[in-house]
């Protein structure tokens, strides 16, 4: 019988399974250097003590504060909010990934670089282009590296001061404007036509000697798909232009078709969108971008690449336009996103866009009864709705949006795309189940009954959630970003 003394020694004994961690491969690094004397503490600090339950309750209650994919639907149309597979975030924690420094010798750290440079080729062929670089931290920062290629390409090919110009259609995101100014070029807008697409009459007209380039998304910010795409690169090209493809709707195409083959010259990805890693709050995420080979000698250095058996570092590209982001890129995101390629295979992948679409199309069609759909053919992976009818009787959509969180889901994007009046973009992504999608839609068929019987409770929302209804205009003006009680 094993006495009370015994079952201490037990639970106490070294080396059992249950609390002994898993051995690193990496080489231990050795502390060699030491602290000068005048840095050395004589007393230990003060820090408070604090129990384990004060700990996991304190961690618990942040962790339950803000609203994301784990706790429930997030319709953010453009964004792809879509579920993060648990298993991305355990390869991301084993030692030889999760413990190493970007300061080793490339040597010890062959294997990580292995992932980066199967993770680049993984992306070329999804994406249809012939090199990648894994270094910008967000699709907006990979939209400024893709101009400053394309400004180095002009450069060399003794345009510099004359292609000034980039277009950009009305229904761009409002990072392709920016990036373009960022990147020092003017930006002209080119109207879309009544179906939701670039007037190619008006790209016409704009195109000339003066374009640098064409920036567009493909599908559209309105979840259409720009089916004369290929015209239009031809068009832009023969002017000798530059054609810049914004992969934030990667996921409407994944598997189907490539950027490459719609005849685009640069891409940037979001692997925070369409690869399921976490959006986490502003960041960190990950742009790659892509070039076809004639734009190779102008990616950021150092280029990652494979001689013999080994992965090396490699900054002999003159015409590069240097580095845009320090180390190899926000290497926890990548591996995330390498494990999702990997776990859904080609396959897979191609099923992400098929059911991200058929998703999106279902909850249109339940909704089309009772807001205004500006835009009626079939939508990619994302649509658009007016709340203009709501609007007439007196109900903005901004309050609809608020309603919507007393039902337990985040809202739509708002107001955006801007050529919609009274925007309402919603994405479902594939990574939903038909209940919540039906779901969904009958808070918005309820939400709209109520616009019209007691409108007031809209007007009012949101009622449920720990915050209620924000002074916006002071939220703004008078910016708190302390916490207080
Ligand atoms: C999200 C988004 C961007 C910007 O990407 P970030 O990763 O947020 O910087 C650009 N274009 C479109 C269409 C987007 O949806």
């Amino acid at each position: 019988m094993t006495e009370y003394n015994d079952l201490i020694f037990e639970i106490s004994q070294p080396g059992r399974t249950a609390f002994s961690l898993p051995e690193s491969d990496v080489p231990s690094v050795e502390l060699t250097t030491k602290f000068p004397k005048q840095l050395i503490r004589e007393e230990p600090a003060e820090l408070p003590e604090v129990s384990e339950p004060q700990l996991m309750r304190h961690y618990t209650s942040l962790s339950t504060k803000n609203f994301g994919v784990d706790n429930g639907f997030y319709p953010l149309g453009s964004c792809t909010m879509k579920y993060n597979p648990k298993i991305n975030e355990d390869v991301a924690r084993y030692a030889g990934f999760a413990a190493i420094h970007p300061f080793q010798p490339i040597e010890t750290v062959q294997g990580a670089f292995e992932l980066l440079y199967e993770l680049q080729e993984d992306l070329q062929v999804i994406s249809g282009m012939d090199a990648i670089t894994l270094q910008p931290a967000a699709g907006a920062q990979g939209e400024w590296t893709g101009l400053m290629m394309m400004k180095a390409y002009h450069t060399k090919n003794g345009h510099r001061t004359s292609r000034t110009k980039v277009l950009v259609p009305d229904s761009a995101h409002g990072t392709n404007p920016a990036s373009a100014h960022a990147a020092g070029f003017d930006v002209v807008e080119i109207p879309s036509n009544s179906n939701g697409t670039v007037d190619l009459v008006e790209l016409k007209k704009q195109v000339g000697e003066d374009t640098a380039g064409l920036m567009l998304t493909n599908p559209n910010t309105l979840g259409i798909f720009e089916k004369d795409i290929v015209e239009m690169a031809e068009i832009v090209h023969q002017a000798g232009g530059l054609v810049y493809y914004d992969g934030a709707n990667l996921n409407a195409i994944l598997g189907q078709t490539t950027p490459g083959m719609m005849g685009f010259d640069i891409v940037h990805l979001n692997l925070h969108k369409s690869f399921s890693t976490p959006h986490g709050g502003g960041g960190p995420g990950s742009g790659p971008v892509g070039v076809k080979e004639f734009l190779i000698p102008y990616l950021p250095v150092p280029r990652i690449e494979k001689q013999k058996d080994q992965y090396v570092l490699n900054t002999d590209y003159p015409d590069s336009i240097g580095r845009v982001k320090g180390y190899y890129g926000n290497f926890g995101v990548n591996v995330r996103a390498y494990t999702y390629i990997r776990t859904m295979g080609p396959k897979g992948l191609r099923q992400v866009s098929e059911s991200a679409v058929v998703h999106a199309n279902y909850l249109r069609k339940k909704l089309e009864p009772y807001y205004a759909t500006p835009y009626t053919q079939y939508s990619k992976h994302e649509f658009v709705l007016s709340g203009s009818r709501q609007k007439k009787i007196g109900v903005p959509t901004m309050n609809i949006a608020k309603r919507i969180l007393d039902f337990g889901y985040y809202a739509p994007t708002v107001y955006f795309p801007l050529i919609v009046d009274e925007a309402m973009m919603i994405e479902p992504t594939e990574t939903e189940t038909k209940e919540t999608l039906d779901a969904f839609a009958d808070v918005l068929i309820q939400i709209a009954k109520e616009v019209e019987e007691t409108p007031e409770v809209v007007l009012n929302a949101p009622h449920t959630t720990s915050v209620r209804r924000l002074d916006e205009v002071k939220a703004a003006r008078q910016l708190i970003v302390k916490y207080t009680k």
